[in-house]
């Protein structure tokens, strides 16, 4: 048992990337301590409104197969769970048929971010310490990878994780559209959302720098990226791309929908004071990420698109589909959009 228990550690451990970390800890769990379901969950909370996800789940069946469940927004979280979230103690209840739902917090920097929760026939003290072990190294693990996917200034994610991150959301989609589009009557029910990838990069900032000095600049970065932070929704990625450029990931949504969005951020970075800088601008190429593409030329369409916005005044969202179209003659189906 102990060996086997040590062997689960260093497999727990192996792991790099936070999914593969999640899916470990689970089985892990799932072997050594006797339980009908555990699943993780995580608090997606933005502008003071707390929304939970369950972001993996296995579930036993039968007493021997089990069976895995991917990302859910939870519609009702169960008032135990939001009170584990917002106590950061382990809270457990019991059935009259015995059944035990243990739901033990997760914290990131003092912060509880999720809870692990088991079903189980109650669990002994024995199991209850092994569990308690098993989410503490979790934490300390998700702590590590937490940093190491984050930039020092920004706490936004490095550019190093990119393309993991991309790649992720890529197969999701095409999970999806293989499950949304089998008939045609389907697809032309369908509004039309898809992925949308905006590169997003502050107009003159050397002047920035050079007038005001690199701490000043610094402070600019923080405080554009907290306003970032703030304004998109958790489940969106932000990534700081280098220097005063950023790339930001958008959940599915229709063009008009990502458009108001981006305009209206544009609109708050106006308006953000920033120490020193009177006003301060951003230019915004954005481009479609489709089930099929590659992130390099989703990233290079965007590119494309930014650079069209600097060049045609800055201060300016440019949509890379557009532009293109724009240079296409036009055909009587064309709704004819403008390019800003
Ligand atoms: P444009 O509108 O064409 O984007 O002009 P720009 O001045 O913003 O762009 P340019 O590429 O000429 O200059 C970017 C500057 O960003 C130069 C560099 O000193 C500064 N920079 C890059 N990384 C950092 C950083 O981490 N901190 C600070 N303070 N400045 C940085
Ligand atoms: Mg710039
Ligand atoms: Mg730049």
């Amino acid at each position: 048992m102990q060996e086997e228990l040590l062997h689960s550690v260093v497999k727990l451990t192996k792991t790099r990337d936070v999914d593969s970390l999640e899916s470990s800890l689970l089985s892990t769990i799932h072997e050594f301590i006797g339980c009908q379901a555990v699943s993780i969950y995580k608090s997606l909370s933005a502008n003071d409104v707390l929304e939970v996800e369950c972001c993996l789940g296995l579930e036993v069946i039968d007493g021997k197969r089990f069976q895995w469940s991917q990302s859910e927004k939870l519609d009702n979280p169960s008032p135990e769970l939001l009170s584990c979230l917002n106590s950061a103690c382990i809270i457990a209840i019991q059935s009259n048929d015995g059944v035990e739902k243990r739901w033990v917090p997760i914290t990131l920097s003092d912060k509880p971010i999720g809870a692990i929760a088991i079903v189980s026939k109650g669990l002994g003290s024995a199991e209850q310490v092994l569990l308690n072990a098993f989410c503490c190294i979790y934490e300390n693990y998700l702590t590590i990878l937490h940093e190491n996917e984050r930039d020092k200034l920004t706490g936004l994610l490095n550019r190093q994780t990119f393309d993991k991150k991309l790649k992720q959301l890529i197969e999701k989609q095409v999970v999806k559209h293989h499950k949304t589009t089998k008939s045609k009557k389907d697809r032309q029910n369908q509004k039309e959302t898809v992925s949308w990838l905006a590169m997003l990069d502050i107009d003159h900032f050397k002047q920035v720098n050079d007038n005001y000095g690199h701490v000043c600049g610094d402070e600019v970065l923080l405080i554009l990226a907290q306003v970032m932070h703030s304004y998109f929704r958790p489940t969106d990625l932000l990534f700081r791309f280098g220097g005063e450029e950023f790339v930001l990931v958008f959940e599915p949504a229709t063009v008009e929908e990502i458009e108001a969005l981006l305009n209206q951020f544009m609109e708050q970075v106006r308006n953000t004071k920033f120490p020193f800088v009177k006003k301060l601008t951003v230019s915004i190429g954005v481009a479609k990420v489709g089930p099929y593409d590659f992130p390099i030329h989703v990233l290079e369409n965007a590119d494309k698109a930014l650079y069209f916005a600097k060049e045609n005044g800055r201060d300016k969202l440019c949509f890379y589909e557009q532009m293109v179209k724009a240079d296409k003659p036009q055909t009587e189906d064309d709704s004819g959009i403008d390019l800003f």
